[in-house]
């Protein structure tokens, strides 16, 4: 079974919330660069501030910083079995370091499963996304609304905005992913990791069992 793994694609494709249940139901742990800066933004380290300053335009932060911030997560004993990277790489020279690394390691990557969305569904699923501020479960105005407007359904925490959810910023993600992220599905292909495309339309279950053929079954 493939344990070291890849999601990619456009923002709001629904990377997260597919990689957190795959990398469940694999025991391998979720690394979603996404997450890992804004925690360091959250807790307001110097990093952290360099690195909000890029997200909140909706650029992407410089490869050496996610770079340094991967490359310690990846030496972490409990990804040395396998992991579900998240939102990485995303640039061609972050795409390099990484095959870089597994050569050094003697591993491959197993499987990049591509998420696929239409430009007007990702833009509907950003532009209502809501998180909860208290245990961090997303919801959508649109797609899968609170029962209580404001209010998470979990644990009644206030909902809210992601930094980068706002309209100019959203532009900038989708653009940096059109120019500076699609080549790197070229990259993954010339280096031979199998990739399966997945439409990420539908339901939430009917798209996971997509992935899950794809990697488990
Ligand atoms: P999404 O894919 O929905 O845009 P993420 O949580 O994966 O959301 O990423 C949020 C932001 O964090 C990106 O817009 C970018 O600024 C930054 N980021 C995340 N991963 C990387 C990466 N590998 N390289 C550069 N910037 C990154």
């Amino acid at each position: 079974m493939s344990k070291r793994l890849l999601i990619f694609g456009p923002p709001a494709a629904g990377k997260g919330t597919h990689a957190k249940r795959l990398a469940g139901e694999l025991r391998i742990p979720h690394i979603a660069t996404g997450d890992m800066l804004r925690k360091a933004i959250d807790e307001g380290t110097q990093f952290g501030r360099h690195a909000d300053s890029f997200i909140r335009r909706g650029e992407l932060v410089p490869d050496e910083l996610v770079m340094a911030l991967l490359q310690e997560r990846l030496a972490k004993p409990d990804a040395l079995q396998g992991f579900l990277l998240d939102g990485f790489p995303r640039t061609i020279s972050q795409a390099r370091a990484l095959d870089a690394r597994m050569g050094e390691q003697d591993e491959a990557i197993d499987a990049v499963l591509a998420l696929e969305a239409p430009i007007e569904v990702l833009v509907k699923r950003i532009s209502g996304r809501q998180i909860c501020a208290g245990c961090g479960a997303v919801f959508n105005r649109f797609f899968r609304p609170a029962k209580l407007a404001g209010r998470c359904d979990d644990c009644d925490g206030a909902l809210t905005q992601r930094s980068d959810d706002g309209e100019a910023a959203v532009r900038q993600r989708l653009e940096q992913y059109r120019a500076v992220t699609t080549p790197v599905l070229a990259f993954f292909q010339a280096a031979q990791w199998p990739v399966h495309a997945i439409d990420s339309v539908g339901d939430v279950d009917e798209v996971y069992g997509r992935l899950r053929r794809a990697v488990v079954d």
